[in-house]
C-alpha cells in the first residue's frame, strides 16, 4: 500500500467505494464522477502506478476480471457495448496514479464524449447494490 494514494486508501477499505466486485487481488467500483451510467474502475489491490510498473502476472489476471466484470455490468444494464480506457501519465489524462481499467457502458448513438459528470452519491450507491457480483 503506498502511503499519499486514494486508490490505495479505497483498497484498503479506508475510503468507501460504491463496491461491484472484489476478490484477493482485484477491487472494482463505480467511478464518482462517471462518463456514463455504470462507469466501473477495476484496480489491482497492490499498488503500482501505471501499466508499465504492474507486474505481468498481475496484469494478466487484472484483464480476466476486467472481461468477467464488463460481462457482468453490459448484461445488467442491457447497454450495446463498452468501452476499456487505461491512462498512463498525465500527458494521457491519468489523473489517479494507481493503475486501473475503465469499464464505460455504452448504448447505440450515445455522444462519444469521455468527460466526467458529477455523481450523484445516492443513485451511485443504488446502481453498485444492483451490479453488485
Ligand atoms: P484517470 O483519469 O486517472 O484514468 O481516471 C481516474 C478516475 O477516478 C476518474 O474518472 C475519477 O472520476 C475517478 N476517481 C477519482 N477519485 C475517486 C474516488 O475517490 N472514488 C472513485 N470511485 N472514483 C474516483
Ligand atoms: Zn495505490
Amino acid at each position: 500500500m503506498k502511503n499519499d494514494c486514494i486508490f490505495c486508501a479505497i483498497a484498503a477499505g479506508e475510503i468507501p467505494s460504491f463496491k461491484v466486485y472484489e476478490d484477493d487481488l482485484v477491487l472494482a467500483y463505480l467511478d464518482i464522477n462517471p462518463f456514463a451510467k455504470g462507469h466501473t474502475l477495476v484496480i489491482p489491490k497492490g499498488h503500482a502506478a501505471n501499466l508499465i510498473e504492474a507486474d505481468d502476472a498481475t496484469l494478466a489476471e487484472l484483464i480476466v476480471r476486467v472481461k468477467k466484470i464488463a460481462a457482468h455490468i453490459k448484461a445488467k444494464l442491457g447497454c450495446d457495448g463498452f468501452n476499456i480506457l487505461q491512462n498512463n501519465g498525465e500527458a494521457a489524462g491519468q489523473t489517479v496514479r494507481h493503475i486501473h481499467f475503465h469499464i464505460v457502458p455504452r448504448w447505440s448513438g450515445d455522444p462519444l464524449a469521455f468527460e466526467n459528470s458529477k455523481g450523484d452519491m445516492k443513485a451511485l450507491e443504488a446502481l453498485a447494490a444492483e451490479l453488485r457480483m
